[in-house]
């Protein structure tokens, strides 16, 4: 007999001993240094303590683990970790990880999970109704994050101007091929390039203007220039709510660009797409319905555990033509009409119900809780922006979303980094440097569901005191 199962009573021991650990760490997280300085021996040291040439009880050996993620951790719940877009994760989407990983459903084939791949798609149809899709013509796939998203955007477009690029790859095709994208775009656009075999060189990279978007002239005499060269442009990756300042690019132009040149049009929400969701703000995102694919991950803005992006696309039998193959092991093909076999739709084979992340949140809370969320971090944004230029802070980024870039006026880089060496070592608050224009600002966003307006008081109190110090 296997001791995998351990038994009924043990299982009842072990999860209400973990659950009070994890209430205690969910309930106390605002109590914890937000972030320490780790001492890389003590982690790996601290790591191995437990040898595998033993059994351990599972008491102690979840203790240890729950101590190390404590100790060993940036706390990226906490309501005063300022950084990348990572908030804590919603309530209802750790209970779905938790039924995700006791079902264990296995979603490559539509057939194993029907009630799971169903959830996904009704996610995926009602979002992609969200960016203003046409019903019938929507279609998307769940991936682990941007990255894999992004890298979907750019198989579809290679798949849709090149009918044989399965069989050939890019061998099959006799000129060079280009993606446009901001020099502010994500870098996945970047390592896509690499894995398509289009590698990074065929990454165009377009100057931004003055509010860190997209210069769309820019754009237009670069793809003319390259289309002289005989090089052939393909693909351009707008973003909506770019990683570094939250810019927008402007995607109707970027739309219209893309139709007058016959290339694909990607847009890249994995952040900001999160704002369609709001009915004051959604107008930030106009012209996205009319792109060809879009990336949104559930991981950022919307509190999923990590591991939770959706792929959109408006075209309805791109996924199919860029990922199909045929197997003898698998269960048969079903009627593409009915069902979806993810596995024949995506860059993953074997996958997890990622899906019932953003499906708990959603069926617990509605569309309302999202809503109001958004609403309320892009006007703690608009406060903070407020009460940082009152104390004379240069605030250097104009985004319409919670993020903001500032600095001191006449310091050098160096001193600001300090600075932000300085909060991030109290471990009161975690922030990052981010530079615009070869000037390095402190950055600032809000995206954690728990951020409140004491956490900004408390966050101006440490910058003003910050500052203070280096006078
Ligand atoms: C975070 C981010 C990505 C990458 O997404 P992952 O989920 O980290 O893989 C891509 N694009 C933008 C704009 C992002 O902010």
């Amino acid at each position: 007999m296997s001791h995998f199962d351990f038994d009924p009573d043990s299982r009842k021991q072990l999860l209400n001993l973990l659950l009070a650990k994890l209430e205690n760490y969910y309930a106390q997280t605002k109590n914890l240094k937000v972030s320490s300085d780790w001492n890389v021996r003590e982690v790996k040291d601290f790591v191995r303590t437990l040898s595998f040439q033993q059994v351990n009880s599972a008491e102690a050996v979840v203790d240890h683990v729950v101590q190390g993620m404590t100790n060993y951790t940036v706390h990226t719940p906490h309501p005063n970790y300022f950084g990348l877009f990572n908030p804590r994760a919603n309530f209802a989407s750790i209970l779905a990880d938790l039924i995700t990983a006791t079902f264990n459903p296995q979603m490559a084939a539509w057939s194993h999970a029907p009630f799971a791949n169903e959830i996904e798609q009704y996610i995926i149809q009602e979002f992609g109704k969200k960016f203003g899709y046409e019903e019938g013509s929507i279609d998307g796939t769940f991936c682990t994050g941007g990255a894999e998203s992004n890298l979907t955007g750019v198989l579809c477009a290679l798949n849709h101007f090149f009918p044989a690029f399965n069989e050939t790859g890019i061998q099959g095709i006799d000129k060079q091929l280009v993606i446009y994208c901001s020099s502010e775009a994500h870098h996945s656009i970047v390592k896509a390039a690499k894995m398509t075999g289009l590698g990074s060189q065929s990454v165009q990279s377009i100057p931004v203007n003055e509010s860190l978007a997209m210069d769309t002239g820019i754009l237009k005499k670069q793809i003319q220039a390259d289309r002289q060269k005989g090089l052939l442009p393909f693909l351009i990756v707008g973003t909506a709510g770019t990683t570094g300042a939250g810019a927008i690019d402007d995607l109707n132009a970027l739309h219209l660009i893309a139709a007058e040149e016959k290339m694909w049009f990607h847009v890249d929400a994995a952040y900001g797409g999160a704002i369609i969701t709001s009915d004051k703000y959604r107008n930030l995102l106009s012209g996205i319905h009319k792109s060809d694919s879009i990336t949104l991950d559930m991981h950022k803005w919307f509190s999923a555990p990590m591991g939770t992006s959706v792929f959109l696309t408006s075209h309805k039998n791109i996924l199919h033509q860029s990922f199909r193959v045929k197997t003898n092991y698998m269960p048969a093909d079903g009627d593409p009409d009915q069902i979806i076999d993810p596995y024949l739709h995506s860059v993953q084979w074997s996958r997890r119900f990622n899906g019932l992340k953003i499906y708990l949140p959603l069926a617990i809370h509605g569309w309302k809780e999202y809503e109001q969320l958004i609403d309320q971090q892009i006007d703690m944004g608009a406060i903070f922006k407020k009460r940082l230029q009152e104390k004379d802070w240069e605030i250097v980024n104009h985004s319409p979303l919670p993020i903001l870039c500032f600095r001191i006026k006449g310091t050098s880089n160096e001193e600001m980094i300090q600075l932000v060496n300085n909060i991030t070592h109290t471990g009161k608050a975690w922030l990052s440097i981010y530079p615009i224009r070869g000037q390095h600002t402190i950055r600032v966003c809000f995206t954690n569901y728990s951020t409140t307006l004491r956490e900004l008081d408390e966050l101006l109190e440490l910058l003003e005191k910050a500052r203070n110090l280096k006078r």
